[in-house]
């Protein structure tokens, strides 16, 4: 039986990391559920073995289930009706899979119902799944929601909501309107108290909304009236059971067809206020938007190693000229880099993750009993370096799940314009990534400062300190040189003290570091398993020819004919 978590050792390497012991430790808090749930582990590894067990049910899902209904559900698509969303017949038959495995609310607590997943195994079903179909992962993945919701949700709402959760029903994030995409302070959707009900009442359109007929939403809302800014916004839970929000259309896409993107309604919808009012946006909102950040890098990866397998395979199979087309270096080498940046990427969402494990878990903690010095700086640590691996981790990522799925087609030639490959629905699918949960350019808007206060360089510092083996040496040398460069650039261009010229650079002096910090994550994995070292060899070398053409362009660069760049965008 095919399995996509037993198919490759890559998905056990990342599982395995000397990180995940700490991480273990923090979220089973000294294994206390194991008195109360039998299921609960009695140790670490008791706990990987777990983790090992439900990931091998989901690569066996997504291998016999969410792949063979991928193409059928691309066809079919959603459909509405008098303001219902009905899924196409392939998603409701994963949708049940998913339910009946107990797949749902894997990284909520026990006590709720869920499995109490670190987020490292969660994410890692997240990347098989969207390996298998992208558009089915941004149904089940939604249940970041709920993770949201058990966050800053009072005792009452975990109570009522996440067993809902755990038990299979859906959600969705209502954030985007018209006229608020990336700037989500202009949300205008009114939240009314009524004094009479001691309820809210929520009135106004949302667009884009991915899943929004689910059973449980989050909401973005204006509370506060007369306000324009993010601190006028609340986040509130919408109950579809008490009704008031209907769908108005499902939108025509080019990708995802699978999950419905709908125009919602609110027409006096009873709803209730999750946290404190006006931290909607700056609190609530902000780490949704991080997890649900995690969860697009996880779909960019599913989506980069499932363009790999497609491109890989037709270049062994496909004959011109006498041979196979793989023996050409134009397509080896296009088919090399896509491996290396299917396992860079890969290495960057699980670094991420971890980070954002240790620090959740400890901030878990804190709300249960207060930490102690060591266990505040090391949350105060990971939290920053989450903060800033996320935009980096993202940008990059979906803009890797772009170019392999592009190349996929190029491998393919005129056969991959054709609806008959899986390549060309890979394409469309990831085109989407790097731009919802905010567009590679807010990345960067979010990751620059990053650049300019030294976290990046720092993290990079950390790994350079790390042991190497001596056959690994000569690629560790060419990051160091990467390094340099990289810090002399952000030199060069800080020290402007241009705040529009910075912004002008920002997303060139991302990607440097991302090059260095995603070159050094496989040189770490190579320096554990040989499977690594091709891809170290081939992204390093990619790296840094890419920073070299950075370092170029920016030490080139005449800042006065920034001007020509303005008069160019006036028409
Ligand atoms: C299929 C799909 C599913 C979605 N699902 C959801 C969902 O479930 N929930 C939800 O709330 N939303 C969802 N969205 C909305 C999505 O998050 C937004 O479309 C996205 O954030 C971009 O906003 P926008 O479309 O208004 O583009 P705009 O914000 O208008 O951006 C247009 C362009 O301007 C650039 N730009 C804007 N501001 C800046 C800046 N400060 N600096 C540099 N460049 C900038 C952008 O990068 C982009 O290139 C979904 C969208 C789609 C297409």
């Amino acid at each position: 039986m095919a399995n996509y978590f037993l198919d490759t050792n890559v998905y056990k390497h990342h599982l395995h990391h000397p990180l995940m012991k700490r991480i273990v430790e923090l979220k089973e808090c000294n294994f206390a559920d194991r008195d109360v749930y039998d299921y609960a582990p009695v140790d670490f590894e008791d706990a990987m073995d777990s983790y090992e067990k439900v990931l091998e049910i989901v690569g066996e899902i997504c291998a016999e289930t969410i792949a063979s209904n991928a193409e059928s559900v691309d066809q079919e698509g959603p459909a509405v009706h008098n303001g219902r969303v009905t899924y196409a017949s392939g998603t409701q038959v994963n949708l049940d899979a998913v339910r009946k495995a107990g797949l749902m609310g894997i990284a909520i607590p026990r006590k709720y119902g869920g499995l109490n997943f670190p987020i490292v195994p969660y994410i890692m079903a997240a990347d098989m799944v969207s390996r298998a179909d992208a558009s089915f992962e941004n149904l089940w993945g939604l249940q970041d929601c709920a993770e949201t919701l058990y966050e800053f949700g009072n005792d009452d709402q975990r109570q009522r909501f996440l067993p809902r959760v755990c038990a299979g029903e859906t959600m969705s994030m209502d954030l985007t309107e018209p006229d608020a995409g990336s700037d989500l302070q202009s949300v205008m959707l009114k939240a009314t108290f009524s004094e009479t009900d001691n309820c809210w009442y929520l009135n106004g359109v949302k667009r884009f909304i991915t899943n929004g007929d689910s059973d449980i939403h989050l909401v973005l809302a204006r509370s506060e009236e007369g306000t324009k800014d993010g601190r006028g916004l609340s986040m509130f839970i919408y109950d579809k059971r008490h009704g008031g929000v209907n769908v108005r259309r499902i939108e025509n896409k080019l990708g995802i067809k699978g999950s419905p993107t709908c125009e919602l309604v609110f027409r006096n919808a009873r709803a209730e206020l999750c946290g404190e009012r006006r931290l909607g946006l700056i609190k609530y909102v902000m780490a949704l938007m991080n997890s649900a950040r995690l969860g697009i890098m996880a779909q960019a990866v599913g989506l980069c190693e499932a363009a790999y397998r497609e491109g890989y395979a037709y270049a062994q199979e496909r004959k011109q000229f006498g041979k196979a087309i793989i023996e050409f270096p134009a397509v080896y080498e296009m088919v090399a880099l896509m491996r290396a940046k299917a396992d860079a990427s890969r290495a960057m969402l699980y670094e991420t993750a971890r980070f954002v494990d240790i620090y959740k878990a400890l901030e878990n903690i804190s709300k249960e009993r207060k930490l102690e010095a060591g266990e505040r700086q090391e949350m105060k640590q990971y939290a920053r370096l989450a903060d800033a691996f996320t935009p980096m981790g993202k940008g990059m990522t979906t803009e890797y799940a772009n170019q392999n799925t592009y190349d996929a087609i190029q491998i393919h030639g005129g056969s991959g314009f054709m609806k008959d490959y899986t390549c060309e629905r890979l394409y469309r699918d990831a085109r989407i990534t790097n731009i919802y949960e905010g567009t590679t350019q807010l990345q960067v808007v979010a990751a620059i400062r990053h650049v300019t206060t030294g976290t990046y360089l720092n993290q990079i510092r950390t790994y350079e300190a790390l042991d190497c083996k001596p056959e690994l040496e000569p690629l560790k040398r060419k990051l160091v040189d990467m390094t340099a460069k990289y810090e002399t650039l952000v030199s060069l261009v800080t020290e402007t003290k241009d705040s529009e010229y910075i912004d002008f650079q920002a997303r060139r002096l991302v990607e440097a570091a991302a090059h260095c910090v995603m070159g050094y994550l496989l040189l770490q994995d190579a320096g554990k398993d040989d499977l690594f070292r091709r891809s170290a060899e081939v992204y390093i070398r990619y790296g840094q020819a890419e920073v070299e053409k950075i370092h170029a362009y920016i030490t080139n660069f005449d800042r006065a004919s920034l001007t020509y760049y303005k008069l160019s965008s006036n028409g």
